[in-house]
């Protein structure tokens, strides 16, 4: 066995210790005679895990008594419907912040069920901004303010808050965990969990209680994020082996000394790569400076015959152990993503690999 360094935007890497210990407990968890797989959902041995897996992410998010923690299904996508169902039995009109693919597909979403006001845009900068504060036409009576602080995609973060009397509803897909965060400036967080939480399949949804009581009268039940809630996420079957993989990633990330020392390494790897790039004449990143992601890292070859080369990075990096380097179909080139448990040493090795190709290709 071999494992190799993976970059993937998502399903992302997951921490070694964590599969190690899955690999360790796959037949026979904690002498139960079985499988995880196999216990019911009601047992006492899931209850227990999703109960410590809930108990650990407050703990990693200092999340408040009085706001509601929901495992569920269905991935941020499925969240992007629930948003506005769950949320608009007041007031149709809801503002969006359109700063690339996922918010594109939240806006599409939600315009089949709400009155979507663009409060702003970076789409004139092909994504490689986040829109200029004084260009936010906001309603502050917006039944929520929907804005993604991260684009995967794009590579594009917000390194700050945007104002407006109008709860913030966040998809948090690609950033959650990668530091700390002040829970209470949001109303709403959702992310799929396959990036920095645990393997696909499970859906996390963190919601400010009194946001509860403003749903449509035809939500789904299964989108009803009070009847998920009021069941302890287990109103069906939950993603069982997902929600105990999850929970032992919120156990790992509690042992390399949670959200505080995790920021720490996180901006180290970022920096070092983003530092290389810009130092290089080889390589670009096409986003501003002060709005460059933590976890996905998009860059190109500036030369001639860039497409070309590209491509032979790719497959050369694949070759020397460095997989899924290949930049999404929407925008080209290469892409790196640096999530939590992609170890700084992979950073360091991707580097060297970037320095050694600049020097046999540099024209
Ligand atoms: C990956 C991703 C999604 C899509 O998540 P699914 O769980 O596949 O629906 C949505 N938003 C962001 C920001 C993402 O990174």
């Amino acid at each position: 066995m071999s494992r190799r360094y993976n970059f993937c935007a998502g399903p992302a890497a997951l921490p070694e210790e964590v599969l190690l210990q899955a690999r360790d407990e796959l037949l026979d968890w904690q002498d139960a005679g079985l499988s995880i797989m196999e216990m019911s959902h009601r047992s006492k041995e899931i209850v227990a895990i999703a109960e410590q897996a809930e108990s650990d992410l407050r703990e990693l998010l200092d999340i408040g008594n009085h706001y509601k923690v929901i495992f569920t299904q269905g991935g941020a996508s499925t969240q992007f419907a629930a948003v506005p169902l769950n949320l608009t039995g007041n007031t149709r009109a809801v503002d969006y912040v359109n700063t690339g693919q996922w918010s594109k597909k939240a806006i599409a979403e939600a315009k089949r069920y709400a009155d979507v006001n663009i409060a702003a845009s970076s789409e004139d900068t092909n994504f490689s901004t986040i829109p200029a504060r004084d260009s936010w036409q906001i309603n502050n009576d917006a039944a929520y303010l929907h804005y993604t602080p991260n684009e995967t995609i794009g590579g594009v973060e917000f390194n700050w808050l945007p104002q407006t009397k109008a709860p913030l509803v966040v998809d948090m897909s690609s950033t959650i965990l990668s530091r700390p965060i002040n829970v209470d400036d949001y109303g709403v967080i959702y992310a799929g969990a396959q990036k920095n939480i645990g393997p696909a399949g499970l859906t996390l949804v963190i919601v400010r209680e009194d946001l509860l009581e403003q749903s449509r009268d035809e939500l789904p039940t299964m989108l009803n994020w009070k009847t998920l809630a009021d069941n302890d996420s287990m109103y069906n079957t939950p993603p069982t082996y997902s929600l105990y993989l999850a929970g032992l990633v919120f156990q790992w990330l509690k042992q390399q000394g949670g959200l505080t020392a995790m920021a720490q390494i996180n901006e180290r790897k970022a920096q070092k790569l983003y530092g290389y790039i810009d130092d290089s004449t080889f390589y670009a990143n096409p986003v501003e400076t002060v709005s460059r992601s933590w976890m996905n890292v998009p860059f190109t070859i500036e030369t001639p015959d860039s497409a070309e080369l590209e491509k032979t990075f790719v497959a050369e990096a694949d070759k020397a152990g460095l997989l899924n380097l290949k930049g999404h179909r929407s925008v080209g080139g290469m892409r790196a993503s640096i999530y939590n448990a992609v170890p700084e040493a992979a950073v360091d090795t991707l580097i060297d690999f970037m320095q050694d190709f600049a020097s046999r290709h540099a024209g």
